[in-house]
C-alpha cells in the first residue's frame, strides 16, 4: 500500500537512531509500527482510514467485551466518517486457533483493511488473517495486556498446537490512553508478568546462542533497557490504575513487541518460560481448564525459568553427565498419554530439536564455565514471585485454577512442544529440572 501523505504519526521506535543497540551486526528490517494516542484516538483512526482507504471495503474485529468497553464507540466513529464498514463480533472468549483465522480470512478476502480493537486474540487473529493475504493491518489495542500488538509474530493453535506464527505488524496503532489505564487489574498484572518475561527469555536466547545458533545481538536488551524503570519497580502502582506506571507499562509491551520484530525471532521475549503457558492453552481441550491470562500464565513459568537458572548458577561441571539419548527418550515416551489426538504433532515438534539437543552431552561441559555467569545473572524466583503479586491481585496456582499435577506436567514436559532451545532444556540435561519445579512449587502452591 502507498502511505497517503495525511495524518501520520510518530514511530514508535525512530527507524534512525533506533537501531544504535545491534549487537550483531547483521541487518535489521526498519521498524514501521506509527502510535497515536489520545483522547481522540477513536476519531483520528476512522479520519485516517477514510482519507487512505475512501470507499474501499474495511473489516473491523471485536468481541462482545470490547464491544462494550470501545468497540461500538469506534465502530460509530468508522461509519459516521463514511467508511465502507463490516464489522465482525467475534464469539465471547473467542480463540486464536485455525478454524477461527480461516472464518476471518473468509470475511477480509474482499477488503481493503483489516482492523482490531481488543487485546491478544483480536489482535492475533486480525494481524495472522490480515498478513496471510498480504492486507494492511491496523488496531486499537485496549489493554496492557502482553506484548503482541507491535510483533511480527501471532500465536495461533494449528491442529491443536500452539504455535508462533510470523505475521507482518500492524502499521498503525491508535491508542485511547484511559481505556488502557482502566483495564482490568488482571489484565495489567497479565502484562506486567509479560514483559519481565525478557529478564529470562534474553538469558535463554543468550546460552541457547552460545551453543548454538550465534544468533544473539544486544539490540532488543538494549531497546528496553531504555524504557524499563518505567514500569519494573512500580507493581503497586500499577495495581492501583496510576496513569504514569500504566502507560509506561503499556510502552514496555510496545517496545517488547517492537524489539521481537526487529530481532526477527521472539526469542528476546520468549522462551522457556512462555511454553509453560502454550502447554496449558493446549491442553485446554484435554482437560477442560479454560487458560488464564497469557501474561499470568507465563508469569508461573517466569518462576519455573528463574528457579531453574539458580540451580544451574549452582552446579559444578563435575555433576554434568551425559544424559542427552536418555533424556530424549523419557520425554518423548510422554507425549502420547501427555497429548492423545494431538500427541504426532506433538511429537514432530520434539524431533526437530533431537539433533540439538544430542549435542548437549559435548556442548553443555564445554561452555559451562561461561554460562555458569550467565545464569547467575538472573533474579532468584522469590524476587519475582513478590513482585508479582505487588500488583495486587492473587498470584498463584489456586488463582489461575492449575492443579500441582498440571504444574508439574508442564514443567517437566512443556520442552517438548517447541523445537527452540530454552533454559528447560539445559536444566533438563544438568538434571536439575525436577528440583527446579518442586521448588517453584514450593512459591506458587498458594
Ligand atoms: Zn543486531
Ligand atoms: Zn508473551
Amino acid at each position: 500500500m502507498t502511505m497517503v501523505n495525511i495524518n501520520n504519526h510518530p514511530f514508535i521506535i525512530d527507524p534512525h537512531t533506533g537501531l544504535s543497540g545491534c549487537t550483531c551486526g547483521k541487518p535489521h528490517p526498519a521498524p514501521t509500527a506509527t502510535l497515536y494516542l489520545g483522547v481522540d484516538a477513536a476519531r483520528v483512526m476512522a479520519d485516517d482510514c477514510r482519507a487512505v482507504f475512501a470507499d474501499q471495503p474495511v473489516l473491523l474485529l471485536s468481541d462482545p467485551d470490547v464491544q462494550r468497553v470501545v468497540g461500538h464507540t469506534l465502530e460509530e466513529q468508522l461509519r459516521a466518517t463514511g467508511v465502507n464498514l463490516t464489522s465482525f463480533l467475534l464469539d465471547a472468549d473467542p480463540v486464536a486457533d485455525d478454524q477461527t483465522v480461516a472464518k476471518v480470512r473468509m470475511l477480509s478476502a474482499d477488503k481493503a483493511l483489516v482492523i482490531s480493537v481488543g487485546s491478544g486474540t483480536l489482535n492475533d487473529l486480525g494481524k495472522y488473517a490480515a498478513s496471510a493475504d498480504g492486507k494492511p493491518f491496523w488496531v486499537m489495542p485496549t489493554a496492557p495486556s502482553m506484548n503482541g500488538y507491535t510483533s511480527g509474530i501471532a500465536a495461533i493453535k494449528v491442529k491443536g498446537v500452539k504455535r508462533t506464527l510470523p505475521a507482518t505488524p500492524p502499521e498503525r496503532l491508535y491508542v485511547l490512553p484511559e481505556v488502557i489505564q482502566n483495564a482490568p487489574l488482571k489484565l495489567r498484572q497479565a502484562g506486567f508478568c509479560d514483559v519481565l518475561a525478557k529478564v529470562v527469555s534474553d538469558i535463554d536466547w543468550q546460552a541457547e546462542s552460545l551453543l548454538f545458533s550465534q544468533s544473539y545481538c544486544g539490540l532488543p536488551a538494549a531497546m528496553m533497557a531504555g524504557v524499563e524503570k518505567d514500569y519494573s519497580e512500580q507493581p503497586e502502582a500499577i495495581g492501583r490504575g496510576e496513569e504514569k506506571a500504566v502507560m509506561g507499562l503499556f510502552h514496555g509491551l510496545l517496545i517488547s513487541g517492537v524489539a521481537m520484530s526487529l530481532a526477527g525471532s521472539s526469542a528476546p521475549a520468549s522462551g522457556g518460560e512462555h511454553l509453560m503457558s502454550h502447554f496449558w492453552d493446549m491442553r485446554e481441550p484435554l482437560t477442560g481448564r479454560v487458560p488464564e491470562r497469557h501474561g499470568l500464565q507465563v508469569g508461573l513459568g517466569i518462576i519455573l525459568s528463574a528457579a531453574c537458572y539458580q540451580l544451574l548458577a549452582g552446579l559444578d561441571k563435575k555433576a554434568l553427565a551425559p544424559r542427552a539419548e536418555a533424556e530424549f527418550s523419557a520425554t518423548a515416551a510422554r507425549i502420547p498419554e501427555i497429548w492423545g489426538p494431538y500427541a504426532a504433532e506433538v511429537a514432530g515438534q520434539f524431533a526437530n530439536k533431537r539433533d540439538a539437543l544430542a549435542a548437549f552431552d559435548e556442548q553443555l561441559p564445554r561452555y559451562w564455565e561461561k554460562l555458569r555467569p550467565l545464569f547467575g545473572q538472573v533474579r532468584p524466583p522469590e524476587y519475582f514471585v513478590e513482585l508479582f503479586s505487588r500488583v495486587g491481585a492473587p498470584f498463584g496456582l489456586e488463582a489461575f485454577r492449575l492443579s500441582v499435577d498440571e504444574f508439574l506436567l508442564a514443567a517437566m514436559n512443556s520442552r517438548a512442544i517447541r523445537e527452540r532451545i530454552t533454559v528447560l532444556d539445559f536444566a533438563a540435561h544438568a538434571g536439575i529440572l525436577e528440583q527446579a519445579a518442586a521448588r517453584a512449587l514450593a512459591l506458587i502452591r498458594t
